[in-house]
């Protein structure tokens, strides 16, 4: 895995021009079947891949924090949840409150999750590649198979098996 993550930035910045014009392609041509392959193929890949050898999105990127769950956390730490964002969050230029440092403060060192019950809902999700009208997300996307190996297979199956759209 290690050696796999030191190589995804550069494969995915080649792959780049090509996911562009494919993610371009799905959103005008969406196929019908989209939601249910996606359930498919991200079941196919997460099947193969142990999260737990990697972590490399809460070692690169982190979630962002939605009010929710901030409460959620806060109330867990007993803490209030203004102490909460003084203490580990800022935030972005979007206004929306992430974390102060990468690695996430709550990831140990065997690389799972502090506060897995309770993490927030992005931690839950990443790298959404189950959610419906996947189209819609090709942004985000394109930027998490830099970071996610996971997703960065699901995308090249996804183009293998639209290669006519
Ligand atoms: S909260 Fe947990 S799952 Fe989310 S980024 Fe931090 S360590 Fe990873
Ligand atoms: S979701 Fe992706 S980046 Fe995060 S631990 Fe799993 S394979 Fe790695």
């Amino acid at each position: 895995m290690k050696e796999k993550l030191e190589h995804l930035p550069k494969l995915a910045k080649d792959k780049h021009p090509e996911n562009k014009k494919f993610f371009a392609r799905l959103k005008k041509r969406t196929p019908k079947d989209l939601d249910r392959v996606m359930e498919e193929l991200h079941e196919e890949e997460f099947q193969q891949t142990d999260c737990m050898t990697c972590a490399n999105c809460c070692k690169t990127t982190g979630p962002l924090f939605t009010p929710t769950d901030i409460k959620r956390i806060s109330k867990s730490f007993r803490m209030k949840p203004s102490a909460l964002v003084d203490e580990y969050l800022q935030l972005d230029e979007d206004n929306d409150y992430i974390l102060q440092s990468v690695p996430c403060t709550f990831l140990a060192a065997d690389n799972s999750c502090l506060i897995y019950d309770i993490r927030p809902k992005a931690c839950t999700e990443f790298p959404h590649t189950d959610r419906k009208k996947f189209q819609q997300i090709s942004h985000l996307t394109l930027k998490n198979v830099a970071v996610c190996p996971a997703a960065f297979n699901i995308v090249e199956k996804m183009k293998e098996r639209y290669a006519k759209i």
